[in-house]
């Protein structure tokens, strides 16, 4: 039996004012087992709403970490709360983290630092680690590297890079989550990768509210729409839809030792 799980999404309330209780509806509706939501903001408001939600409802895992965009607001108090909350039963990874140079919101010298502290909290925790990075493969790359988190492994979430990098993640024990943007026209290296990655090294992701996949391009996203993820990935790996979710979700239940006892 396959399980759909949404491996990244942010439903705080700045993108989803109405609260979450109806998207969780809409994704249970739409057959998503379990999502991940993640815990990043400019303070640890977002990481306490997402272990909180995580506690409510048990289809749901939280993460708590510091974002690249907001590493110039990190700080020792946040640190320490950071590792407190990362204690909370239901937070399965550190992160996202990483470096964002195609914004640079934050200097990049404080994203790296930021980034290696998060590499810390989770190795410290044992827990896996989820990375985000745009436009800064090499350095994100070398970080990973000279911190040895292929200690803690984990995930290269919404993922843009290409085969080489792939490749790269793939031997530091990372593995590749696919967004809404593999579903696009014009993402002919990310779509080279989805069908060459092996089964068990993948899963699909929403990153709502941002990148809703074709056909609903330029909506805001929900963890329902992960299906449309799901779908696209099993063509281009000429999959079913049902085996592609049960590979997925089995490497999602792995990576982030989700608790699958709802799953029939
Ligand atoms: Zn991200
Ligand atoms: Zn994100």
């Amino acid at each position: 039996m396959g399980m759909l799980v949404d491996t990244h999404c942010h439903l705080d309330a700045e993108h989803f004012p109405e609260g979450p209780a109806p998207v969780l509806e809409r994704a249970r509706a739409a057959g998503v087992a379990h999502m991940v939501v993640v815990g990043v903001g400019s303070n640890t408001e977002t990481a306490r709403f997402a272990t909180t939600l995580s506690a409510e409802h048990d289809d749901v895992s939280a993460t708590v970490g510091m974002h690249p965009h907001e590493a110039s607001c990190f700080d020792e108090a946040m640190a320490s709360d950071l590792a407190a909350l990362s204690h909370h039963s239901g937070v399965v990874a550190i992160g996202e983290a990483g470096l964002d140079y195609h914004y640079l919101r934050s200097p990049a010298e404080q994203q790296q630092q930021v980034f290696r502290r998060m590499i810390a909290l989770a190795r410290q925790r044992r827990l896996p680690l989820v990375v985000h990075t745009r436009a800064a493969p090499e350095e994100t790359l070398a970080i990973l590297e000279e911190e040895d988190a292929r200690d803690v492994g984990g995930i290269i979430h919404c993922f843009s890079e290409d085969r080489a990098f792939a490749k790269r993640a793939l031997d530091l024990d990372f593995d590749i989550s696919f967004s809404g943007i593999v579903t696009f026209g014009r993402a002919e290296a990310v779509k080279e990768v989805a069908v060459w990655l092996p089964a068990d090294r993948f899963m699909v992701e929403t990153d709502s509210p941002y990148l809703a996949p074709a056909p609903l391009r330029g909506k805001r996203n929900e963890p329902a729409y992960v299906v449309h993820t799901a779908r696209v990935l099993a063509e281009l790996r000429h999959q079913s839809f049902d085996e592609l979710v049960a590979q997925s979700g089995r490497t999602a239940v792995r990576r982030l030792g989700l608790d699958c006892s709802r799953v029939t």
